[in-house]
């Protein structure tokens, strides 16, 4: 079978189920881009699980040079625009970001907000706001970020502000490093008191000496919390050997853990001298999607100094997770950007 007829019979395969309509599009080169936005539209768009639009747009010339600094160091590095950005300031960043995500067919934003002893009850007030504002056409889940800790007494005083005001619990246990299982605990028994779930961002370096996933999933089968907590990021998963991989695949099931992948975020994941199994810096979608265990998708950080030049496209998320995982499973590429986020949102999907 000559090659062009072989790769004609692959689309008609991968189409058929989807879309009889889409022969007519047979030979335009974004076809199969097409195909998936198609059926992301179908599932009602695009769901970007995973963002912290009060400091997106936040880059400039004066703190672009910060954006080479490591993230522990920007997690202090953000304190002064925090400091000196005013309620109504805030409120523009996110009312914008979420413009952008309205014109690309979002239909829910999962956004993490700062609220700490650095930029107090602003960005709490600023998402009340944003809150009677915003369109029926897209729906925010607000989520309180931890970027102070939670264990210091006056850290815990605003991450319990912000518990009682955001619709998901979220947590940093790196920034209480040394007491990431108490760091933990204080999320979980704080989510069980509200019946909120949960959101943490674990094993961001791309290192086989972290292993926050898996506390993540032990510590919510402690707390009882099955189905209700998400993992961001998961790069170290990928770090780690064939044997732990699978293990943890097995406790992430037990666990209903869902997995955030946000694929920009963290493929500038740097070189370092450490041997590990050849991977690079993605969650490893290839291999948790067919060990069932559910994957969504996010922006993360938007034009600020942790991701300068990412623009919150949500193509360009898809595009780098089919690439760097070499995932081509059309359909569940769809579920991941749609359907999976929702259930990660815990907002109800209607067909
Ligand atoms: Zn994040």
């Amino acid at each position: 079978m000559a090659v062009q007829q072989q790769i004609q019979t692959k689309i008609d395969l991968i189409t058929k189920p989807l879309s009889p309509v889409i022969k007519k599009s047979i030979n335009r080169e974004n076809v199969l881009k097409d195909l998936i936005i198609e059926g992301i539209n179908k599932k009602g768009g695009f769901v970007n699980t995973h963002a912290h639009l009060d400091r997106a747009y936040t880059v400039n010339l004066e703190n672009f040079h910060l954006a080479k600094a490591t993230l522990k160091e920007k997690w202090f590095l953000v304190d002064s625009i925090k400091r000196n950005s005013s309620v109504y300031q805030i409120y523009d960043r996110m009312s914008y970001a979420l413009e952008r995500m309205v014109e690309q067919n979002v239909q829910a934003v999962g956004t993490f907000i700062d609220v700490d002893e650095v930029v107090g009850d602003k960005c709490i007030k600023a998402a009340q706001l944003l809150k009677e504002q915003v369109s029926s056409d897209i729906q925010v889940k607000f989520i309180n970020q931890a970027l102070k800790g939670v264990i210091n007494p006056e850290s815990r005083k605003w991450f319990d502000l912000g518990a009682e005001f955001v619709d998901i619990i979220g947590g940093l246990p790196a920034k209480d490093e040394g007491h990431e299982e108490e760091h933990l605990d204080i999320l979980m028994q704080t989510a069980k008191k509200y019946n909120k779930p949960v959101h943490v961002h674990v094993d961001q370096l791309n290192t086989a000496s972290e292993k926050e996933t898996e506390l993540l999933a032990k510590k919510t089968i402690e707390h009882g919390l099955e189905g209700r907590v998400s993992a961001i990021h998961s790069i170290s998963v990928a770090a780690q050997n064939r044997e732990y991989r699978q293990e943890l695949y097995k406790l992430i099931k037990k666990a209903k853990l869902n997995i955030i992948c946000c694929p920009t975020a963290w493929i500038d994941g740097r070189r370092t001298e450490e041997l590990a199994p050849t991977h690079n810096s993605v969650t490893p979608v290839d291999e948790m999607i067919p060990a069932g265990i559910p994957v969504a998708i996010g922006t993360d950080n938007i034009a600020d100094i942790l991701k300068p030049f990412t623009d919150g496209d949500m193509w360009t998320e898809v595009r780098f997770l089919l690439e760097s995982c070499r995932f081509y499973n059309i359909e569940e590429l769809i579920n991941i950007s749609t359907v999976n986020g929702l259930k990660v949102l815990e907002i109800p999907y209607i067909q």
